[in-house]
């Protein structure tokens, strides 16, 4: 998320600047820019996807409950009760792991379009990040919301905004929501022998991995195996080595690169791991 408006303002700054070279009256171009571009950064806050973040919200009451702040719809207070239930239960399943807590800053949307102005994808449920949780009431499982509060609290454990590689990201996030639906390990062995599986998950990481597991997702169609095979794989490290050393890697994050804490925790490189997890799924039996 902090790169994407990373990106825009650099942009909108290239952009003003050719503007700038361009213009004939240099300093009514000025003078414009900057009456202009302060409105569109408040706008950003008031109605866009810095929200969560704007000490005034317009429309928009508070619940807060422990490390929980739901921002809801002025008039719908039955509707955020519901939803705080299901939140302070997907908390606990967080804290399960975490074993602490990060304020946890939650916004609903009430429509597509909400989602869009928050800087979600329309069409989603919920999407989580480092600066808040977005949710369409009704439309999300509690294992769902904990699975988006994972990541922002992983992204808080580490301080970066791109915590880990995908693989690793997405299945600790669907291993603490137990989003075990998306596929067994039988149906993954079937991706393998057909070609489906990703033999190469692990290069889908930094920004421009995250770009290739989007495409995987959206053009590839490729979401299922993705998201199944990630949370299989962290679950064959839970499985494995037990919750405390994962725990411990998790930890080690804060201070360690993802790839020198891997082999610090579980004796391997990643490589090493997606071959031994490969070979698991190549020969197994129900
Ligand atoms: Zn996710």
């Amino acid at each position: 998320m902090i790169y994407l408006f990373g990106a825009i303002a650099l942009l909108v700054i290239l952009d003003s600047l050719r503007g700038y070279l361009k213009a004939k009256n240099k300093k009514r171009y000025l003078i414009q820019l900057f009456v202009g571009l302060p409105l569109i950064i408040l706008l950003l806050f008031l109605f866009g996807p810095l929200f969560v973040l704007s000490p005034i919200k317009i429309g928009y009451s508070t619940l807060k409950t422990d490390n929980i702040t739901l921002y809801y719809p002025g008039n719908s207070i039955d509707m955020a009760k519901d939803t705080m239930i299901q939140l302070k239960q997907a908390d606990e399943m967080n804290r399960q792991l975490y074993k602490t807590t990060y304020p946890m800053p939650v916004v609903l949307a009430k429509s597509e379009f909400d989602m869009l102005r928050l800087g979600s994808y329309p069409y989603a449920g919920g999407t989580g990040s480092e600066l808040t949780i977005n949710i369409r009431p009704g439309r999300m499982t509690t294992g769902r919301i904990a699975h988006e509060m994972s990541h922002r609290n992983l992204a808080m454990l580490t301080g970066k905004s791109i915590p880990s590689p995908n693989w690793f990201n997405e299945g600790l996030a669907s291993y603490i929501g137990k989003m075990d639906a998306y596929k067994k390990p039988n149906e993954l062995q079937a991706d393998l022998r057909d070609r489906r599986y990703a033999r190469d998950i692990l290069n889908m990481r930094g920004i421009l991995g995250s770009a290739i597991w989007l495409k995987k997702i959206n053009i590839d169609k490729a979401g299922g195996v993705l998201y199944g095979q990630s949370y299989l794989m962290v679950k064959y490290l839970f499985d494995k080595y037990g919750q405390d050393k994962v725990y411990n890697f998790v930890q080690s994050l804060k201070n360690n690169d993802f790839e020198k804490a891997f082999i610090q925790s579980f004796g391997m490189t990643e490589e090493q791991f997606l071959q031994e997890f490969t070979n698991y799924i190549q020969n197994y039996t129900d």
